[in-house]
């Protein structure tokens, strides 16, 4: 292991006590669906109660579409409830990447409506009254090595000049105002960036889409979908495991769990593990000690980490602990993993109970995109690989506004869409070890 890394192994007990489920659904009521039966027709009919499927229900009803939501299990139940919190500025991949794939213009574009999409879910939290402890808390990235530091100027530099937002470097000197750790080379503050409780964001959304109009039938599964066209009548026929319906339009928002449903879109999506572990409630003296500003904080690394505390003061840290979408399995042994990880980060944790331990399937598509658009004759926004709670909530919009014939105001319409190096990719993802064996690698000699 070399030095620079500075991954110092402390022996941690094992966990044995915790409760492998997730902190943030023991802190909300989420809303029932639509107790009635399946309309004959719908204007839209939505594959997906998280983020992306709920927000474009709610923008389609109150432009008066009638709208149904399909989803596997209950409102909110796939990554949006499951995930860190974070509402961050950018994307996945940095700006000088996008600039070298897309052109300078078109990355403007792109990190403009990273700002428009907090600005979103802001508005909408404001608008819906939603209860979620939403705030501009602002992130910290942190340097897992000096190169890593030294890149920072630059992405500052950069994004200040090309897309006039101002981040913020934090020396290593500095950097106890910002976090109680002293294994990182220095950060790089947004102040634009904000948190909240995404259990009950969630909830507020499936909410407000019910408010305005819109069914959500719970515990239903798109099973099929076929082309009406084909049988002489328009629009789509949805065979799910609660009768049939026909749409005009069908926007499927079904991220990470996309599956053999939608055969064509599941052959682009990788579904990746991320699992996250939460601390019983911490002194206010030492969570102030942890994260002086409450930031919502992540590093450097491909394999990252990325905590925060919640707002009664937990401790919640989550990673790509385990590559493989969340079982009971993976979760355990992500646990453990999370916790020297935690402990590595914060030896003040040493000895304090970890409660929760949760995962969740990201989608990642094969360029680290999101990608919104229509194929096959229906609507998708995929792909958010991990900055998915405002750009589930923006895109879910977007596309729910073209589809009700507004203008198509989507940065991502134009990025090309790629499937699998060679097509050698069905839907299951087997190269997954690999993966996650080629990143730990990467992480120790970049
Ligand atoms: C552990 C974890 C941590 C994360 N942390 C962050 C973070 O801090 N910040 C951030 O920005 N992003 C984060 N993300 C990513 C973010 O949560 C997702 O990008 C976002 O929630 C995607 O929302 P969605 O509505 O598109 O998909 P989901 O919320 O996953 O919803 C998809 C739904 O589709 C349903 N479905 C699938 N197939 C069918 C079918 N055939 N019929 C009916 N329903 C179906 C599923 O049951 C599921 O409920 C994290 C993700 C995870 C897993």
């Amino acid at each position: 292991m070399t030095k620079s890394l500075r991954l110092r192994r402390i022996a941690a007990p094992v966990i044995t006590n915790f409760n492998p489920s997730n902190y943030w659904l023991d802190t909300v009521q989420m809303p029932a669906g639509t107790p009635s039966e399946l309309p004959e027709r719908a204007d839209v009919a939505i594959m997906g109660a998280g983020f992306t499927g709920l927000s474009a229900a709610r923008t389609l009803a109150k432009r008066g579409a009638k709208v149904a939501v399909f989803e596997t299990n209950t409102i909110g139940w796939g990554a949006s409830s499951r995930n860190g919190g974070m509402v961050l500025t950018g994307m996945k991949l940095g700006v000088e990447t996008l600039a070298g794939r897309y052109g300078m213009d078109a990355t403007r574009l792109m990190y403009a409506a990273s700002l428009a999409s907090i600005d979103l879910v802001e508005q909408i939290i404001g608008e819906e009254k939603i209860d979620c402890n939403f705030s501009r808390c602002g992130h910290l990235e942190v340097a897992c090595k000096q190169s890593h530091f030294d890149t920072y100027a630059r992405s500052v530099e950069v994004i200040a000049r090309e897309c006039n937002h101002q981040l913020r470097i934090v020396e290593k000197n500095d950097l106890g105002s910002e976090i109680g750790s002293d294994i990182y080379y220095g950060g790089m503050v947004d102040e634009v960036s904000a948190g909240l409780n995404p259990a009950r964001y969630v909830a507020g959304l499936g909410r407000s889409a019910l408010n305005a109009g819109a069914y959500v039938f719970e515990n239903t599964r798109v099973e099929r979908i076929e082309h009406a066209s084909r049988k002489g009548g328009s629009g789509f026929q949805l065979i799910t495991s609660r009768g049939q319906m026909c749409a005009t339009d069908v926007f499927i928002a079904t991220s990470g769990y996309t599956s053999k449903t939608t055969p064509a879109l599941q052959k682009k999506i990788i579904p990746i593990g991320s699992f996250i572990i939460a601390t019983e409630p911490l002194p206010e003296a030492l969570a102030h000690e942890l994260s002086p500003r409450n930031r919502m904080i992540y590093d450097s690394k491909h394999y990252l980490y990325y905590f925060r505390l919640t707002p009664d003061n937990r401790m919640l840290f989550g990673g790509r602990a385990a590559f493989f979408p969340e079982t009971s399995n993976t979760i355990r042994r992500s646990a453990e993993i999370l916790r020297r990880g935690m402990i590595t980060v914060y030896p003040q944790l040493r000895d304090v109970k970890v409660q929760y331990a949760w995962g969740g399937t990201l989608d990642f598509c094969f360029d680290t995109m999101p990608h919104a658009g229509r194929m096959d004759g229906m609507y998708y926004a995929v792909g958010y690989a991990g900055h998915g709670v405002a750009m589930a909530t923006y895109l879910g919009a977007k596309i729910a506004e073209q589809i009700s014939g507004g203008l198509e105001e989507n940065p991502y319409a134009n990025v090309a869409f790629p499937g699998a190096p060679l097509g050698l990719y069905n839907g299951h993802p087997w190269f997954l070890p690999f993966a996650g064996a080629y990143y730990k690698i990467l992480d120790w000699i970049s």
